[in-house]
C-alpha cells in the first residue's frame, strides 16, 4: 500500500514532468523555428550589405565612364566636324584624353581609360588608351591594339569593341586577366553613337583586386564567407584561391561544384553541402555588373545559439522540476506529518493506549482533524474508565456474593448430612440425597463464578507444583463414575503406560478443566461410552506433552453452535443442544485457563455422533517411572469403568 505522501508525490511529480516535456518540446519548436528565421535575416542583411558596398565600386566606374561619354558628346557642338576633319578630331580627341585621364586618376581601382574610333572608317589605331604605370602610379599612353590583326569574331582580342557596339548600350565585359600588369580586370564600356553613325567607343577598365578585398572582408557567424562567380558559374574569387584568376587551377568537381550552385534561387536562402562535406546556408545576390556573390555560415555554427538555448531550456526545466518536486515534497510533509503523527496516536487509541495527546497546534483541517480526534479520545477514555469501573464493581460483587453464597450453602449441605445420617426413613433420606445433588451442583457453579470473576479481574493465578498422575485419573473417573453408571453409560480410560508419574504443574487446574469436560461427556451423552485418554505427545528436555482427550457418543454440537461454545458465558440462559438451559460457563473457563498455561482447547464433534474435546499440556517431568498399566490399579477395577485395550 502505498502512502498518500508516496501518491501526492508520485502525482504531482508525473503532472510535472509532462508539463516540463511539453514546455521544452513547444519552446524547442518555436525557438527553432525563431532562430532559422533570424538566421535567414541575418544572411540575407549580411549579404545586402556587401552588395551594396561592391556595387558602389561599379556604380563609381559607371559614373566616370559615363562622365567621360557626356563629355565627349557635349564636345561635339565644338568640333562638330570631328568625324570628317582630321585636325578637328585629333584637336577632340586631346580634350576628351586629357578629361579622360584625369577622371581615371580619380577612380578606385581604374587600370585604364580609353576611346576607340570606329577601325572601318578611321584605320584600326585610331583613340587613345592610357593605363596606369603600378610601379609609380602614374599614367602613361598605351600603344593602340591593332585591329586589322583581328577578326572581328575573335571576341578574346577585339571584343572589348564589337560586344558593346553591337549591343547598342554601355555593357560589363567578363573580367579577364590582364597578363601584362598580372592583374585580373573588368571593363565598363559605353559604345558611342552620333547621329546615327558609330564614332566608336568609351571604357575603363578596373582592377578586380579592390573587389576582392571587398570579398574577402565578408564575415558572418564565425567562419561564414563569401566568394564571386560571373555569370556561367566561373568562380572570380573565394578566400581558399587567392591568386588571381583561380578558376582555371579548380579541379571538375571545383568547377562544377560553382556551375551548380548557380542553379539555385537567387535571394534565398538555401541549405547546401560545400565542397568539404559541411552542410552550410547559402544565399546568391547579384551584382550590379551581373557577377553573382555567395555568402554562406556553415550550418552547425548558425545552430550553435540553438543548441545553447536548447541546454539552457534544458537547464531551466529541470532546476524547475526539482525545485518543484522538492517544494511539492515540503508542503505533503508539512501536511502528512502531523497525519502521520496522529495516525501512530490513533493506532495507540485502537490499541488501548490513551496515554498519549494530539498535539493540535495547528489552526487548519488538520488542526481541526486533531482536536475532533483528541476530544474523541477523551470522551473514549472517560468512557472506558467509567465501564472498567463498572466491570470491576461489578467482578467485586459477583466475588463478593458467590463467598457470602458458598457459607451457607455449606451450612445447609452439613446440615442436610446431619439429617440423612439420623434417619432411618428413607423417604426423608431419597428427599437428602436430592438435597445434596441440588446443593453441590449450587456449589459448583458458584466456584465457576468465582473462578470467572477472578479471569476477569485478572486475580486467576496458575500455581505450578509436583503431582502424581495416577491419583489425579482416579479422582477424576471415580469422581464421574457414578452419574455416567446411574446412566448407564459406560465410562472407559485409555492411559499411556509409559507416561512419567510425577509431573509438575498446576494440577488442580488441569483436573477442574477434564473435569468440565468429562461433566459434559455425561451431560450430554444419553447412551454408548465416554473415553478419558491420555497419551504422551513428545518430550523435550525436561518436559513431556500430556495429550488429554474426552471422547463421548452423545448429542454432538451442531455446526452452528461450534464457534460459539467458548465465548458461552454471555449466553446464559440460552438452551443448550439437548433443549436444557446451560450455564455455558464451563468450557470458557477451561478454554481460558488453558490459554494461561500455553495450551487450547480442540473440539470435534458430529451432531447426533458425539464430541471429542482435546488439548496438549507441557507438563515438568519429575520422576520418569512409567505410570504403568492403569487398568491394573485397583480403585479403578470397581463400577462401569473399565480400560479399552
Ligand atoms: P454448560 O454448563 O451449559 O454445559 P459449558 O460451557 O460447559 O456449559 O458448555 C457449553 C455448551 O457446549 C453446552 O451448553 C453444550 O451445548 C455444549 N457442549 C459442551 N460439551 C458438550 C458435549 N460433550 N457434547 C455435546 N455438547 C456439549
Amino acid at each position: 500500500m502505498r502512502s498518500i505522501q508516496t501518491k501526492i508525490i508520485l502525482m504531482i511529480s508525473g503532472l510535472m514532468l509532462v508539463m516540463v516535456a511539453a514546455f521544452l518540446l513547444i519552446s524547442t519548436i518555436r525557438t527553432n523555428a525563431i532562430l532559422n528565421d533570424d538566421s535567414d535575416r541575418i544572411l540575407l542583411s549580411a549579404a545586402d550589405y556587401y552588395v551594396n558596398d561592391i556595387d558602389d565600386y561599379f556604380r563609381s566606374t559607371e559614373q566616370s565612364v559615363v562622365s567621360m561619354y557626356n563629355y565627349a558628346v557635349k564636345r561635339t557642338e565644338i568640333h562638330p566636324d570631328f568625324l570628317n576633319d582630321k585636325g578637328e578630331k585629333s584637336r577632340y580627341t586631346t580634350e576628351i584624353s586629357g578629361l579622360a585621364k584625369s577622371i581615371a586618376e580619380n577612380t578606385r581601382g581604374a587600370m585604364a581609360v580609353y576611346l576607340r574610333y570606329n577601325p572601318d572608317d578611321f584605320g584600326p589605331t585610331s583613340g587613345f588608351w592610357y593605363t596606369i604605370r603600378l610601379k609609380d602610379n602614374t599614367w602613361v599612353t598605351s600603344i593602340l591594339t591593332d585591329m586589322s590583326l583581328y577578326d572581328k569574331d575573335d571576341l578574346e582580342h577585339v571584343g572589348w569593341y564589337y560586344v558593346p557596339v553591337k549591343k547598342g548600350s554601355p555593357i560589363w565585359m567578363d573580367p579577364y586577366h590582364n597578363a601584362n600588369m598580372d592583374v585580373d580586370m573588368i571593363s565598363y564600356i559605353i559604345p558611342y553613337f552620333y547621329n546615327g553613325y558609330t564614332v566608336g567607343i568609351l571604357g575603363m577598365d578596373i582592377s578586380l583586386d579592390l573587389l576582392k578585398e571587398s570579398v574577402s572582408k565578408v564575415s558572418v557567424y564565425e567562419s561564414g564567407r563569401a566568394f564571386l562567380v560571373d555569370k556561367k558559374g566561373n568562380l572570380i574569387y573565394h578566400e581558399d584561391y587567392p591568386d588571381g584568376m583561380s578558376r582555371d587551377k579548380l579541379s571538375e568537381r571545383e568547377k562544377n561544384y560553382y556551375g551548380d550552385i548557380l542553379q539555385t534561387r537567387e535571394d534565398t536562402v538555401n541549405i547546401c553541402t560545400d565542397l568539404h562535406g559541411v552542410k552550410q546556408k547559402l544565399i546568391l545576390k547579384e551584382l550590379r555588373n551581373g557577377m553573382i556573390l555567395g555568402v554562406y555560415a556553415p550550418l552547425n555554427e548558425i545552430r550553435q545559439p540553438q543548441h545553447t538555448l536548447q541546454q539552457q531550456q534544458l537547464l531551466v526545466a529541470v532546476i524547475i522540476l526539482f525545485s518543484a518536486i522538492l517544494s511539492c515534497l515540503i508542503l505533503v510533509r508539512t501536511i502528512i506529518a502531523p497525519l502521520k503523527k496522529m495516525t501512530a496516536v490513533a493506532e495507540h487509541y485502537a490499541e488501548g493506549d490513551f496515554s498519549e495527546e494530539m498535539s493540535a497546534g495547528r489552526k487548519d483541517e488538520v488542526g481541526v482533524l486533531s482536536r475532533s480526534l483528541q476530544t474523541m479520545s477523551h470522551s473514549l477514555k472517560e468512557q472506558i474508565e467509567k465501564t472498567g469501573a463498572a466491570s470491576r464493581s461489578k467482578s467485586a460483587f459477583l466475588a463478593g456474593m458467590s463467598h457470602e453464597l458458598k457459607t451457607p450453602i455449606n451450612s445447609i449441605l452439613s446440615m442436610n448430612d446431619l439429617i440423612y445420617s439420623e434417619t432411618e426413613d428413607e423417604f426423608i433420606r431419597e428427599h437428602c440425597r436430592d438435597i445434596r445433588a441440588a446443593g453441590t451442583t449450587l456449589l459448583s457453579m458458584i466456584n465457576s463464578i468465582l473462578d470467572f470473576s477472578r479471569l476477569e479481574d485478572g486475580r486467576m493465578e496458575i500455581n505450578p507444583k509436583n503431582y502424581e498422575l495416577a491419583v489425579m485419573i482416579q479422582y477424576l473417573v471415580n469422581s464421574v463414575s457414578e452419574r455416567a453408571k446411574e446412566k448407564g453409560i459406560r465410562l472407559y480410560t485409555d492411559i499411556d503406560g509409559s507416561l512419567p508419574s510425577v509431573l509438575n504443574g498446576d494440577d488442580v487446574r488441569i483436573t477442574q478443566i477434564i473435569m468440565n469436560l468429562l461433566t459434559n461427556a455425561v451431560k450430554y451423552t444419553k447412551k454408548g461410552s465416554i473415553t478419558l485418554s491420555m497419551t504422551n505427545a513428545g518430550i523435550t528436555g525436561k518436559n513431556v506433552s500430556l495429550a488429554v482427550k474426552v471422547k463421548d457418543t452423545g448429542t454432538g454440537i451442531k455446526k452452528e453452535d461450534m464457534d460459539r461454545i467458548f465465548d458461552s458465558f454471555t449466553r446464559v440462559g440460552e438452551e443448550d443442544n439437548s433443549g436444557n438451559e446451560g450455564t455455558w460457563i464451563g468450557l470458557s473457563i477451561a478454554s481460558r485457563l488453558l490459554s494461561m498455561m500455553n495450551s487450547r482447547l480442540n473440539v470435534y464433534s458430529e451432531y447426533g455422533e458425539g464430541s471429542e474435546f482435546s488439548f496438549v499440556i507441557r507438563q515438568g517431568m519429575v520422576d520418569k517411572t512409567p505410570v504403568g498399566d492403569f487398568s491394573k490399579r485397583s480403585s479403578f477395577s470397581s463400577t462401569n469403568t473399565s480400560s479399552k485395550n
